[in-house]
């Protein structure tokens, strides 16, 4: 005999499942749009000032050695 109990833990199991990959799919949907949103924003950063690299370079100094962003003076220089 099936009790009324064992039924509704069933449907509450399944409510359960439905509701998470629900939650799930809307979590990957959020993030999703958020990275599309980054990148987007990255390329409007990138277009309007052609001249700044999106990454910086790093390069050694020439004097101490310590690896500083590429065309900026040195900590060391400046003293
Ligand atoms: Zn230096």
């Amino acid at each position: 005999m099936i009790s009324l109990a064992k039924i509704a833990f069933t449907v509450a199991v399944i409510y359960a499942v439905w509701y998470f990959f629900k939650y799930r799919l809307r979590i990957a949907a959020a993030h999703k749009a958020m990275m599309a949103e980054r990148a987007r924003a990255a390329a409007e950063a990138a277009a309007r000032n052609p001249g700044t690299p999106l990454a910086q370079d790093l390069v050694p100094c020439p004097k101490c050695g310590s690896y500083i962003a590429a065309g900026t003076a040195c900590a060391c220089e400046k003293t």
